[in-house]
Order: C-alpha cells, then sequence, then structure tokens
C-alpha cells in the first residue's frame, strides 16, 4: 500500500529549516498571529472540545491525549486558606534532553511565534493565568531567540492586559534550567521553577489539581503548544485526516545515525518506516541490508531490529506492536558498523549519570546496569548473568517514582531480547569459544 506523503501545503512548520527570519513580521507574513483574539473568542470549552476532535495527542513521548489534558484543570479557581482563587499555570516543557530529539530546538529557533500564540490560546483554554516556558540550559542561543520573541509579542500587544485584543491578560516567562535531563519530568520541572531541586514528586496530587506554587498546572511538550493555532485555523477534521485511528495528524520526526541525510522533517503520522528513510533521508548508509537496528523515539524506548521496523508505521500503535514506543519520534539509525552492545552500555552511562537518587531501585540500579553492560561490553561475564541483568532491569521497571527507571531499563531488554546471541558471542569468544556470527539479530 502507497503512503500519501505530506504535502506543502498541509505543514504546520513552515519555517522549521529557518530558511525564513523567526521575528514576528515574518512570522506574521506565515499566517501566525491571524485573528488570534477570534481563536479565543471561540471559549475555553470550544477549544477543548476542539484540540480533543483533532485527536492530538502530547508530542513529548507519553502520547497522552492533549485536550483530555486539558480538560482536568479547574473550571472553577479552587480556594486558598484566605480564601482567595488560586491561579492556574500552563507550562511548557522546553527541556529537550532526551538523546536524539531535537525538534523543539528547531521550533524555538526557527518558530518561536507559532509556541508563544499556542501559549495564549491554550492558557486560555485551560483558565491559565501565565506560561512559563522552560528551557533547556544548553540551549543558548534558542533561549535568546525566545527571549526576544516573547519581547516583541509583548511589544505587540500580543501578550500582557487585553492579549492580542482578546480582553484576556496572559503573560509567558522564559525559565532556563541548568542541563539536568530529570528536570524534563513534569513534576521535576515543576519543582526547579520553584527554585528546588529538580526532583520528580510523588504522584498524587497530580499537577492539574496541585502544581507550581501549588496551583492547577498542565505541563505541555513545545510541539504539542505549538501545533494548537493551526488545528483551530484549519479545523480539527483537518488534522484528523493524518495518520490512522488513535495515532493523528502531523509529526515532527528526527531522525540521526546511519541515513545518508539526517534531518527533522514533518511528515504525517504512520508513514511506514522505510519511506520515512528514503523520502527524507536518502537511504540507509550502505543500503537497506545494511540496517541493523532502529531506536524508534529518542533513547529510552528499546531497539528494534532491521526486519521488524521496516514496514511499521511510524505512530504510537504501530511502534508499541513491535515492542518499542514512538516516543518524542527521535529515529535513531544504526547500520551494521555500530557496536551495539556498547552503544546500550553508553545509553546506559546517560541513565546513571541523570538519575536524581531518589528512589533506591533507580539510584542503584541504574549504575549497577551500566557496570555490567560494560562487562558485557567486553564480554567479561558469564551466560547467566544475562538473565541476572534482565531479571535487574524488571526490578528497576515500574518500581520507581518517574519514568527514568523505565527508561534505563528498556534499552537493555530490548537489546538482551534481540541481540543476545551477540552478547553470548563476546563472552564465549573472551572465554576462547567464539565461534557465534557476528552482530545479527535474534530471530
Ligand atoms: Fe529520581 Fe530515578 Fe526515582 Fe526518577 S526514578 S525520581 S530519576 S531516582
Amino acid at each position: 500500500m502507497s503512503f500519501d506523503f505530506l504535502s506543502d501545503k498541509d505543514r504546520i512548520f513552515t519555517n522549521v529549516y529557518g530558511y525564513q527570519p523567526w521575528n514576528l513580521k515574518a512570522a506574521q507574513k506565515r499566517g501566525d498571529w491571524d485573528k488570534t483574539a477570534a481563536l479565543i473568542k471561540l471559549g475555553q470549552d470550544a477549544i477543548i472540545e476542539e484540540i480533543k476532535a483533532s485527536g492530538l495527542r502530547g508530542r513529548g513521548g507519553a502520547g497522552f491525549p492533549t485536550g483530555m489534558k486539558w480538560s482536568f484543570m479547574p473550571k472553577q479557581a479552587p480556594l486558598d486558606r484566605d480564601g482567595n482563587p488560586r491561579p492556574s499555570f500552563l507550562v511548557i516543557n522546553a527541556d529537550e534532553s532526551e538523546p536524539g530529539s531535537c525538534k523543539d530546538r528547531e521550533i524555538i529557533r526557527h518558530d518561536p511565534h507559532k509556541l508563544i500564540e499556542g501559549a495564549l490560546i491554550a492558557g486560555f483554554a485551560m483558565r491559565a493565568r501565565a506560561a512559563y516556558i522552560y528551557i533547556r540550559g544548553e540551549y543558548i542561543r534558542e533561549a535568546e531567540t525566545l527571549f526576544a520573541a516573547v519581547q516583541e509579542a509583548y511589544d505587540a500587544g500580543l501578550l500582557g492586559k487585553n492579549a492580542a485584543k482578546s480582553g484576556y491578560d496572559f503573560d509567558v516567562f522564559v525559565h532556563r534550567g541548568a542541563g539536568a535531563y530529570i528536570c524534563g519530568e513534569e513534576t521535576a520541572m515543576i519543582e526547579s521553577l520553584e527554585g528546588k531541586k529538580g526532583q520528580p514528586r510523588l504522584k498524587p496530587p497530580f499537577p492539574a489539581g496541585a502544581g507550581l506554587y501549588g496551583c492547577p498546572t498542565t505541563v505541555n511538550n513545545v510541539e504539542s503548544i505549538a501545533v494548537v493555532p493551526t488545528i483551530l485555523r484549519r479545523g480539527a477534521s483537518w488534522f484528523n485526516s493524518f495518520g490512522r485511528d488513535n495515532n493523528k495528524g502531523t509529526k515532527l520526526f528526527q531522525i540521526s545515525g546511519h541515513v545518508d541525510r539526517p534531518c527533522v522533517v514533518e511528515e504525517a503520522m504512520s508513514i511506514p518506516f522505510r519511506d520515512l528513510i528514503e523520502k527524507h533521508c536518502g537511504g540507509i548508509r550502505g543500503g537497506w541490508d545494511n540496517l541493523l537496528a532502529v531506536i524508534p523515539g529518542g533513547s529510552s524506548v528499546p531497539l528494534v531490529p532491521a526486519e521488524q521496523i521496516m514496514d511499521a508505521p511510524m505512530d504510537f500503535d504501530g511502534l508499541r506492536d513491535v515492542g518499542s514506543g514512538l516516543g518524542t519520534a527521535a529515529v535513531i539509525v544504526m547500520d551494521k558498523s555500530t557496536d551495539i552492545v556498547q552503544a546500550i552500555s553508553r545509553l546506559s552511562y546517560f541513565y546513571k549519570h541523570e538519575s536524581c537518587g531518589q528512589c533506591t531501585p533507580c539510584r542503584e540500579g541504574t549504575g549497577w546496569m551500566w557496570r555490567v553492560m560494560e562487562k558485557m561490553r567486553v564480554g567479561d561475564a558469564d551466560i547467566s548473568d544475562i538473565d541476572t541483568l534482565y531479571e535487574v532491569t524488571k526490578q528497576v521497571e515500574g518500581h520507581t517514582i518517574c519514568a527514568l527507571g523505565d527508561a534505563a531499563a528498556w534499552p537493555i531488554q530490548g537489546l538482551i531480547k534481540h541481540f543476545r546471541p551477540e552478547m553470548e558471542r563476546r563472552i564465549n569468544e573472551r572465554k576462547g569459544a567464539g565461534d557465534a556470527p557476528m552482530m545479527e539479530a535474534a530471530e
């Protein structure tokens, strides 16, 4: 079955490569901030219903339906202990730190007004007083652009009192992080915004009940918010016309690794992996027979061997069906030159380094898993250690406060599931009995 590629007229991010300036004048020429007040006049409930109808699911990794998430925010402001109404907040997660992910960076540096306009509309829809954009500390130039774009919006009357002449008062604050991966977890981000150490909170309470400064808060990814104005302008049914059921819309894919042309590209959801790579990346380096494995959704999802991913639809359900996930759609392609055990061991080091240390299974388990992975890399282990390693990943998975424990466990589980023969080969080779084939995935 052939796939209908996204045509240029249906692209939301028309300046993702920065061929035009990012500034307000150029953004307005591209259609941003066009009759924003009229969109706001639709009313809170109508906006939320339209986003629900569009089928938009969160673009930050978890894929939770965006409109539904907004509907959890209170319609009546809760009162503080003095009887005063508490404000609500929107927090925008621009802490893009997942290895492989680089789409929010492109939005912020080349199309920041899509995000800022989206913040106003989404903030209004959830009755928020202000939005905080939490941007990754290493994104220095991107933060400069974002600060300047927000200032432009204030100067033009698009933010602040009577924002965009909508009758709604709304502020946007940009907050720079300091380089901790864990601050991308929504409750750690809230802690960090409050000036505390960025460590995830136990849930419940969920942020919609008690988030930033104890007030109702929704945390959304940059891409989830930046697509909102276009969805409202073009209609839920337009957005809904792309992708399979339950996997709707367009999506920024970020393809890195062993392809001829790594890129960030907006495509329709559910594009088959092979079409995505052939059309936008010039194919696999050395040809399709040279493909070893793919990490399809950023480093925290399990890898998928070549033969299983070739024709998989690149969406939430399609990648779940091959034992992985869409995550942020950060597609890391590895050809047969990759030392797959070393690659996963390197990811284990990353998660060990980024563990905040609150929960014992994560604090101790990530370090232990990395040390054993290093032994696996050089074959300095027994065959039974592979099973022990797998069991430990199962003890970490699902037994921690936040998803970092899962993120550390899943890549190793994927490796053992698909490349156990390669791990055994190294062990046997070190023991002087190696005769297994190199770097082939298990059937
Ligand atoms: Fe911290 Fe890890 Fe626990 Fe998350 S799982 S709260 S990163 S120790």
